[in-house]
């Protein structure tokens, strides 16, 4: 439905997941899926997921990538811009891929100010600036996925219920395109 990336050559949906600057939450709430997944078994495979504890994406084409979380530094830009390349529907999942969420509260302070406050504050010990090489710079502000990839589909809530994932992935085996805000009723739509 959406010819971003190729599909996978397996008959089955291959899905994967990545986390970015998220709490995990949306990830839990997929896992609640739990015994539903029972008559999907048969259709779907999970690539680079919790589910399977696969760290690299595979060589296949993705069906479905999850992300959760926007994006915070520059590591997160490089990771996000990889999967969206593998993926022929990329799902922008929760509040904070969806506007920043909660860690771009910071959106109204300067870095520089952030990072004195938290690592040079008096009173601390040993205060200093964090130096080491492998930790990715910080962007000026939060972003949302839309903002730097195109993005397919949205599931919103904090976090989406599980009904919304069943409900994506529902759609997708039957090859449409799915209309969570009919599918999904208001009530079950929630932002704790
Ligand atoms: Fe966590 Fe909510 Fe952000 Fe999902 S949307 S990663 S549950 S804070």
């Amino acid at each position: 439905m959406f010819p971003t990336a190729p599909a996978s050559p397996s008959p089955r949906l291959r899905i994967a997941t990545c986390s970015l600057a998220g709490c995990f939450g949306c990830h839990m709430s997929l896992l609640d899926i739990d015994e539903t997944l029972a008559d999907l078994v048969d259709l779907i495979t999970f690539d680079r997921s919790p589910f399977t504890d696969v760290k690299a994406l595979s060589e296949d084409g993705i069906d479905i990538g999850l992300i959760e979380g926007g994006l915070c530094n520059e590591e997160n830009v490089e990771v996000l811009r990889a999967f969206r390349a593998r993926c022929r529907v990329l799902v922008a999942v929760g509040a904070c891929a969806m506007y920043g969420g909660v860690p771009a509260l910071r959106n109204g302070i300067p870095v520089a100010e952030l990072m004195q406050t938290a690592y040079l504050a008096d009173g601390l010990h040993d205060p200093q600036l964090p130096r080491d090489p492998e930790l990715p710079p910080l962007l000026d502000k939060v972003l949302p996925v839309h903002e730097v990839v195109p993005v397919d589909l949205t599931l919103p809530g904090c976090p989406p219920p599980a009904d919304a994932f069943r409900a994506l992935v529902l759609a997708e085996i039957a090859r449409r395109t799915p209309d969570i805000a009919t599918e999904l009723p208001l009530h079950a739509r929630r932002f704790d």
